[in-house]
């Protein structure tokens, strides 16, 4: 079997070009071919030697997924449908606005923490993505879009809120976003890259410690109550310990605040009661809020919040003093609104086999 390079990060990389017998700086040149240039073969590869070519066509491989559609709306948010085998496909979305360019990208097939409001976790489990896969979204893009005339990135902004829970994935998300900071690499700035977690407490305080990001939390509810029912993590991390966790974060973290996502859910979370009760809850956690608009799918069971609710709750936020944005809904024609990324699941596990798993997995 040969090795797939895009599955390492530069230290990575350099230990096995160590184990090649050949020298450190030989990894920085063929990282900056494969992210920075998009080569797809070693004999592009033009200022390698042409024996560490020959023995890199023989033991290693440049797989990037394969590309089973894109799409462009008519807003210029653009979407590609990743094939990750076996009648699986992930997605991601590129959202350009003004000031910068951002890509949400997924890090598994489908999703085991079963958010009652969320389409990928209605779809059940399937598996994670590999660090190429996840990095081989950021690379589709890049290589779609390119640089600007002024030669500036066109993605200057990563986040991770397409499918799946990236906590739940921890080593090949951390691998790829080793990758994506890397000036050899992608050349990201930590505090334009952020991951995003429904609650996975010990997950968040490695990541505080080995790839300090910044951090957007799913937090939903002003309460155990709501939230054990919406989000059903919170009854193994309920929020007095979640809000520890963001307290925790910021330590270490690129920016000097949270984001706390909140969908708006019409009579489950969006009365004026659960705002003022919001503010108390998160007294202590320098934040921001993004209000996300329920976005509606088949049998979901659930209608978005009207506008005249949003605008009441963060009108309550706002006065408290609390910076809050409401996410604007985007490339509405291609479905590409972001955690409504739908892909293609074919759920093979038992969910609730998998569901355990994870929580056991996460107790070390
Ligand atoms: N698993 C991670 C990241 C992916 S989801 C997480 O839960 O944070 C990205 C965001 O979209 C999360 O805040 C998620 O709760 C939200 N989301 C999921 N389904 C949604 C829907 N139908 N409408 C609006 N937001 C949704
Ligand atoms: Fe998974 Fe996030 Fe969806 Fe919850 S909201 S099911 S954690 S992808």
């Amino acid at each position: 079997m040969k090795t797939n390079l895009l599955n390492y990060d530069l230290q990575g990389l350099t230990r096995h070009f160590a184990d090649m017998g050949e020298k450190p700086f030989r990894a920085k040149q063929v990282m900056r071919w494969m992210h920075q240039s998009g080569a797809q073969n070693f004999d592009e590869m033009t200022d390698l030697a042409k024996s560490l070519r020959h023995k890199l066509n023989e033991q290693a491989s440049i797989e990037i997924p394969k590309l089973m559609m894109s799409q462009e709306s008519s807003d210029g948010t653009r979407k590609w449908l990743l094939d990750v085998g076996t009648g699986n496909g992930v997605e991601t979305v590129f959202i350009p606005e003004s000031d910068r360019g951002t890509l949400c990208i997924s890090s598994q097939v489908g999703c085991a923490l079963e958010c009652t409001f969320c389409s990928t976790g209605r779809q059940g489990f399937n598996r994670n993505l590999t660090a190429a896969e996840i990095i081989g979204q950021l690379w589709w893009a890049n290589k779609a879009m390119g640089v600007t005339p002024k030669n500036e990135r066109v993605i200057s902004n990563v986040v991770m809120m397409g499918m799946g829970e990236p906590m739940a994935n921890f080593d090949n998300v951390v691998t790829a976003l080793s990758i994506m900071l890397d000036d050899h690499g992608y050349g990201l700035s930590r505090r334009r890259v952020t991951v995003s977690t429904s609650g996975m407490v010990p997950q968040m305080d490695r990541l505080r410690d080995v790839m300090p990001v910044a951090l957007a939390v799913s937090l939903h509810a002003s309460n155990d109550e709501v939230r054990n029912q919406i989000v059903p993590l919170n009854k193994k991390y309920p929020l007095k310990e979640l809000m520890a966790a963001c307290q925790r974060y910021l330590v270490k973290a690129p920016r000097d605040f949270i984001t706390f996502e909140y969908v708006m859910l019409d009579g489950i979370n969006d009365k004026a009661q659960h705002a003022r009760e919001l503010i108390e809850l998160v007294k202590d956690v320098p934040c921001k809020f993004n209000l996300i608009p329920f976005n509606p799918f088949p049998n979901s069971g659930y209608e978005r919040s009207s506008n005249e609710n949003i605008r009441v709750f963060r009108d309550i936020l706002q006065q408290a003093g609390f910076v809050v944005t409401v996410r604007k809904t985007r490339g509405d024609d291609i479905d590409a609104a972001c955690g409504q990324l739908a892909g293609q699941v074919q759920d093979k596990t038992r969910r609730q086999q998998k569901w355990q798993q994870i929580l056991i997995g996460q107790q070390g």
